[in-house]
């Protein structure tokens, strides 16, 4: 499977940023796999303008549920469909703890963005705590069951597996741990989805930089990262895209 590689700026990156944005695309044209980069909601308009002609795709991190109305200082789906965006990160772990998102709310912003066409990149992991009591699947079984939307498929989600433990530490799991929790991932999206199920691109995030990348893209049912650190140098990123195809 064509393996994918999306970048989360977080809340990172100011307009000078955008010389990443240029090197990146340079990068696209020759990557066996598919790059996606979410800049934070100010610079989406001016990065999804610089990827044009290219095959960089712009992402956003986040989204409302509902389509507009009054909800002060937030973003919807159809806004960002309407800005050029493809891809919407769902339920990261930082969102699900600094704003309480739990599953329902993920779900209904699941809903939304397929609502307005876009392709969701659910998030799922457990704590250090939730994996030290060994409830690892179980708590990303949780999430999955209750955060895809019925009618979602291989074309609009994509999931990433990351362990909470694991974000911005430099600590990775062991490939046993990685593969363990994929494969779970894809029986249940083959339970949920039949023969479909098999074609949803998994993602691992969790300190993935470029000298791991190579081990990690070994492993089976790892379809590609989602990468926060090591995305905002485009040098340390593209190393991460060539390790990728
Ligand atoms: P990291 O973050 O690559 O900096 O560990 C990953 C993420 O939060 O998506």
């Amino acid at each position: 499977m064509r393996k994918l590689i999306a970048g989360n700026w977080k809340m990172n990156g100011f307009v000078s940023s955008q010389a990443e944005i240029e090197a990146l695309k340079g990068l696209t044209g020759s990557a066996a796999c598919d790059i996606v980069v979410c800049p934070p909601f100010t610079l989406i308009d001016r990065a999804v303008e610089r990827a044009r002609e290219s095959h960089l795709v712009i992402g956003a991190q986040d989204c409302h549920a509902q389509a507009c109305g009054a909800h002060t200082g937030d973003v919807s789906a159809e806004m960002l469909a309407d800005a050029g965006v493809r891809y919407i990160i769902l339920g990261h772990s930082e969102r699900r703890m600094s704003y309480g998102e739990d599953n329902d709310i993920v779900l209904a912003k699941a809903i939304a963005a397929h609502r307005a066409g876009l392709i969701a990149i659910i998030c799922v992991g457990e704590t250090r705590h939730e994996r030290d009591e060994g409830r690892a699947i179980e708590v990303v079984g949780d999430q999955l069951s209750g955060s895809i939307p019925q009618g979602a498929n291989s074309a609009n989600l994509v999931i990433a597996y990351e362990p909470v433990w694991a974000i911005g530490t430099g600590l990775v799991p062991t490939s046993e741990q990685i593969e363990e929790v994929h494969s779970a991932i894809r029986r249940l999206l083959e339970e949920r989805m039949g023969r479909d199920g098999s074609l949803v691109k998994i993602l691992y995030g969790g300190s993935v930089k470029a000298s791991n990348a190579p081990a990690i893209f070994g492993l089976s049912n790892v379809n590609g990262a989602l990468v926060g650190g090591a995305s905002l140098k485009a040098s340390e990123f593209a190393g991460i895209i060539s390790a990728a195809g």
